[in-house]
This record gives C-alpha cells, structure tokens and sequence, in this order.
C-alpha cells in the first residue's frame, strides 16, 4: 500500500539505464569566500534540494528570507562574521548563550566569530546584554534580511566600538601575529560528494556545520536527475572482479525497486531501499582546529578506507592552500602548548 499522503506519479518506470556510477571527492569551496553572506548561504542551502540551477543574480535575497521564515536555520550556519570589540567588556552573557560563538582576547578588547544563526540565536535568549545587542545590530546592518523577524531597538551603545574584520585581515594580519587565534576565527567550507555510509560518519564531528543532499526532497524519478539514481563507485571492488558484479547487481535492484516505489510513493518512503554506496553531496563547515582534528582522525590508517580515500587527498588540498598547516592536530590533544612553548610564553 502507498504512504499515507504519497501522490501517485503519472511517470512510468525508466526502461533501460537505471543508475550512473561516479568517483568521490572533496573539494575546498574557496570560491564561498568571495561571496557575500546572502550567496554563500544560498549556494549551501540549495545542495539540500538540488536547485542550484535556480540560482540566479537576484536569487539569494528570496531564498535567505525563505530560510529565516521556514525556521531552516541550519542553513543560518553556513556564513560566519568576525568582528573586532575595541574594548574589554563582559563578554560572560555571550559565552553562557552561545558555545556558537568563538570569543578570544584580542588587541584590548575581543575578536567574535559566529554565523548568522548563532547571532540570531544569542540575541532571541538574550536581547538587553549590550554587547550582544551591538553584535547583532552591526551583522543586521549589512545583513538585515536576516534579522527581519526581530525588533533590534535603536539604542545602540557599541556602534563606535565594533568593527568587521574581512577575511583578508583574518588571513594576513591575524594570522601573521597569532596562528592559534586564526585557526579558531578562519572557517572553511569543504564539499563531499560521497557515499551515504561516508556522510554518516562526517556528520558525527558535533563542531561543524552541515547541509546535505536530501532523499527526502529529491526525486531521482524526475527528468531533472535523467531519472537515474547515482552510485559511488566502491573501493573495496575493483572493475572485473566477482566482487564487483555482486556490488553492481545491488545497485540495479536497488534503483530498479526506487523507481518502481516512485509510481506510488514519496521519494522518503521509496528511499527506504537505497543502499549504502548512493551518492551523497554534503557540505562541511567548520574551523581551521576543527579541520585539523578531523583530517587527523580521517587520514589515519584505522579510520574506513572510502573516507581516506577523499580526506588523504583533502588535506594535500588544505596545505597547498593554508601552507605552513600540518592539518594533523588532534583536537585538543595536538593543540596542547608544549613545555619549550610554555617556558617562552612565561
Ligand atoms: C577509526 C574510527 C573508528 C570509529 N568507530 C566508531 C564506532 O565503532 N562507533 C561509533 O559510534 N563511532 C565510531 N567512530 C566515531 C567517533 O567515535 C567520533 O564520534 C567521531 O570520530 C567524531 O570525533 P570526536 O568525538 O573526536 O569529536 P567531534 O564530534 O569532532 O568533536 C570535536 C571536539 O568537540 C568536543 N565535544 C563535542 N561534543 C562534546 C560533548 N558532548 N562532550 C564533550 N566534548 C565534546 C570535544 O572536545 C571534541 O574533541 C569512529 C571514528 C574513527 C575515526
């Protein structure tokens, strides 16, 4: 019987080809960084639907509004803002709302980093603290359709106090005078196109951000995906071997029987009998610490053989693009200040 609520499609079951298999990878989504806040949380959010072919030169304004209203506010994570306090302050009420939030001591005063989510958030439990309520302000003003659904109140006391820090500075300047202070502040967008076994295991490193390619919301049946369903390659079966056919004769009853469950079902109900190698996309955020710790743990002999496969080509990435990184640092252990470091610093 149907799913309560399914619409029957009118499409009948592809004849022929049912599925496409392609090779993993992870890729640094640097070219985020050189968008504004509203397209790179646009960019992110659609991977979830597949839409990226909606996105337009106009399309970010609608779709970040959308986001705020349909309280999708995962979404909201994917675009972080640093700013420079000029001044100390108590910075207790931020911290206590916010695990979001980076706070470091900076130049007399603080540097904050935290994504529009993680404002929004710490301004809804706690709008009269006033630094709080002078962060969200200067994020509302350069971005305000986020903040749309909030009364900020005029009263803005650290106007003159809080100043953006560009990405630029963050990577020259800061990072220059203080690598631990930018592996804590820089943060870095890395997009996955792996199996579903592979994004199971990303998603269990609770720092980072993540949005994936939903089985609830997209319809491999649909002329938009060629009606097929796509498979990653395994690398555990090479081409030719008996392994390998096993492999492929559950990955045609696997797609075969989605598509059949298509003509009467919704794509969540049908999803049921995808098996673990169908491709997933997945977008990682998350910071330079949270970076070396996963890549450590992922690149280790012990961890599962199809996530090195993308993360030992992930971290040659990394340090070609942040050189002088190890992105091999255990979190905290790899970040312990050693007793030669401790003697300086005293
Ligand atoms: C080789 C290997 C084998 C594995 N085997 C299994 C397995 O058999 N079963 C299984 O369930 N998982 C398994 N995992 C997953 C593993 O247990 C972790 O969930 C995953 O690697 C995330 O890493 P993490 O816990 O170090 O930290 P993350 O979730 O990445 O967190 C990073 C840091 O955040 C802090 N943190 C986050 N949340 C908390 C919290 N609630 N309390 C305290 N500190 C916190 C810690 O300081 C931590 O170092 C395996 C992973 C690997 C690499």
């Amino acid at each position: 019987m149907a799913e309560a609520g399914a619409k029957r499609s009118k499409k009948t079951v592809a004849v022929g080809k049912m599925y496409r298999i392609i090779d993993p990878s992870a890729t640094i989504a640097s070219h985020l960084d050189g968008k504004s806040v509203e397209e790179r949380i646009e960019e992110c959010g659609r991977i979830c639907y597949k839409t990226e072919d909606k996105i337009t030169g106009m399309s970010a304004i609608g779709f970040g509004r959308k986001m705020v209203v349909d309280m999708h506010n995962s979404v909201l994570e994917m675009a972080v803002v640093t700013y420079h306090v000029l001044a100390m302050g108590d910075v207790r009420k931020l911290r206590e709302v916010s695990k979001y939030v980076v706070i470091d001591e900076y130049e007399e005063g603080y540097l904050i980093t935290g994504s529009i989510r993680a404002f929004r958030e710490a301004y809804m439990l706690c709008p009269q603290d006033t630094l709080i309520k002078g962060l969200v302000h200067a994020v509302a003003k350069r971005h305000p359709i986020f903040f749309e659904d909030m009364v900020l109140g005029g009263d803005n006391r650290m106007e003159q106090l809080i100043e953006k820090v560009e990405l630029n500075m963050l990577d020259g300047e800061i990072r220059a005078s203080s690598p631990k202070l930018w592996r804590r502040h820089r943060f870095v967008a890395v997009k996955f196109i792996v199996n579903r076994a592979v994004t199971h295991e990303l998603v269990r490193h609770r720092p980072c951000a993540f949005l994936q390619e939903s089985q609830r919301y997209c319809n491999y049946g649909q002329d938009r995906f060629d009606r097929l369903v796509t498979f990653i390659k395994p690398l555990f079966f090479p081409k030719g071997t008996p392994e390998y056919s096993e492999w492929l004769r559950s990955v045609r009853f696997s797609a075969k029987q989605y598509l059949k469950l298509l003509e009467t079902s919704s794509p969540q109900a049908a999803r049921t009998v995808l098996i673990n190698s169908c491709k997933t996309e997945i977008i990682v955020f998350c910071n330079i610490v949270q970076w070396n710790h996963i890549l450590h743990m992922r690149t280790s002999p012990a961890a599962e053989p199809s996530m090195r496969e993308v993360m030992i080509p992930l971290q040659a990435q990394m340090r070609e693009l942040f050189s002088g990184e190890s992105f091999d640092k255990r979190s905290p252990e790899g970040f312990l200040v050693s007793k030669e470091e401790a003697e300086v610093e005293a």
